[in-house]
């Protein structure tokens, strides 16, 4: 998902087939994925290395994205003292991956618009997706447009799965069988002011899926 100043990367699960670009990605990027998939994913060793070191072939174990691993970056910021203005350099801990909660709506920024010069943002909310350990689904808002889709990777839609996804807050107004009731749900309006934090509750009537985003050969 490419923003005007933010690029937001969403990684459904840690199967290979959906790690494609990772370890050329750049370092300023940001994963949004749950904590499972990012230790997968850190830890993952690619078959020719694991016979590599077992064979004594490479003293260390090699990991595949090691270049993902979290590590101190240097930054320029300017700062105000005393009325006068001082630029220094900070090292600050860069991690790409933002792990996120699941069920829970959290809002990012993503850039500004063009013409108003206000802040973009969009709400995404993590939900399993019944495949592998840290699976997931991520069901994204954009608050100024209440425009929503579901993008998932692969998924196994069997019968249990999918009485327990109905009863996800988050989707329940995007179902007909809930349709004409309202419905109490995790609200994913960002409050602009505070720090983005999505608030809690509110009732809502039925909303539209705009669009489901299929990323996946296994369903
Ligand atoms: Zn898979």
């Amino acid at each position: 998902m490419s923003g005007l100043d933010t690029q937001l990367y969403l990684l459904t699960h840690a199967h290979t087939d959906h790690l494609t670009g990772l370890d050329n990605a750049s370092t300023n990027i940001h994963i949004i994925c749950s904590e499972v998939t990012k230790r997968l994913v850190l830890n993952y060793e690619r078959e020719k290395d694991r016979i590599a070191f077992d064979k004594g072939t490479i003293e260390r174990r090699k990991q595949a994205y090691e270049g993902l691993n979290a590590r101190v970056a240097q930054f320029h910021q300017t700062t105000v003292s005393t009325g006068e203005k001082r630029k220094e350099d900070r090292l600050l801990t860069r991690d790409p991956f933002h792990v996120i909660p699941f069920d829970k709506p959290e809002p990012f920024e993503v850039g500004y618009d063009p013409v108003t010069g206000r802040k973009k943002w969009v709400v995404i909310t993590m939900l399993d997706a019944n495949h592998c350990p840290g699976s997931a689904m991520f069901l994204l808002t954009d608050p100024d447009k209440d425009l929503t889709v579901l993008h998932t990777g692969d998924t196994r839609l069997d019968r249990p799965f999918l009485d327990r996804l109905e009863r996800r807050p988050a989707l329940m107004p995007y179902l007909a069988r809930f349709m004409g009731m309202d419905i109490l749900q995790q609200d994913t309006r960002v409050d602009k002011k505070e720090s983005g934090a999505a608030g809690q509750g509110g009732t809502f009537k039925n909303k539209i899926l705009e669009r489901i985003y299929l990323d996946t050969s296994a369903v």
